[in-house]
């Protein structure tokens, strides 16, 4: 199945709309599709970069770096102010996106952890003013969990992939390869809705964006 959420004209509009205005971004998210590597798409992207002007977060951790797009992109939309800790579990990307940063000038503010994101978690320090969980989708629910206890009172947690090209809001049974995922998914967004802990508003951009905040 084909990304379902918005009409492909639409997608087809919006990606020529809006490339990344840093020239490193762009070779990173040629070098993304090149590799074959995910990476957020370019509404998601602007979405992120947005969120983090807003919201200026001064700690962000970021679960699931790929090759470093996203982190790159949240370390722009911050003005190269905010401090970025972001992990990911194949060594291989993780060795890319170190490079990318340094390339950049970005180590100083930018960490990235090479590891699974569960152990990581555990050792982590808060508070993060803002969380963006982009790893495996059917731990997006113990990833949000774990970065509970490290978030400050006011931080942001915003996860990606959450309508899974669509498959979370179908009705009947998803096929069996994404089973796991879209039910995984489907629990994920009931949670973050109806908890009452939370205020989430989920958005129809990329792969389907959550943006969560704790209720005061
Ligand atoms: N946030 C990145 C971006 O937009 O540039 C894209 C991240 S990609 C969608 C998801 C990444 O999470 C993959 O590189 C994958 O290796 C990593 N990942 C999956 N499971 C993980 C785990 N348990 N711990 C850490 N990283 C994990």
């Amino acid at each position: 199945m084909d990304n379902q959420i918005t009409y492909p004209y639409i997608d087809t509009f919006l990606h020529a709309l809006q490339p990344p205005e840093d020239a490193f971004l762009r070779e990173l998210e040629a070098l993304s599709r090149k590799e074959d590597v995910p990476s957020a798409v370019r509404t998601t992207a602007r979405l992120l970069h947005l969120l983090v002007g807003l919201k200026k977060p001064v700690r962000i951790l970021e679960i699931g770096t790929a090759i470093g797009y996203s982190a790159l992109t949240m370390y722009l939309g911050s003005g190269k102010k905010a401090q970025i800790v972001t992990i990911e579990k194949d060594e291989e990307r993780f060795l890319m996106a170190r490079n990318h940063f340094r390339s950049y000038g970005a180590l100083q503010n930018i960490k990235p952890i090479c590891g699974d994101a569960e152990e990581i978690l555990s050792t982590l320090t808060g508070p993060f003013d803002m969380v963006f969980i982009d790893a495996a989708k059917s731990a997006s629910r113990r990833y949000f969990d774990m970065a509970l206890s490290l978030a400050a009172p006011d931080a942001l947690i915003v996860t990606d992939n959450v309508l899974y090209g669509g498959r979370t809001a179908r009705e009947g049974e998803p096929e069996h390869k994404h089973r796991t995922g879209v039910k995984a998914m489907q629990e994920y967004l009931d949670y973050l809705c109806h908890d009452e802990r939370f205020f989430t508003a989920v958005l129809p951009v990329g792969d389907g964006v959550a943006i969560t905040m704790l209720q005061p």
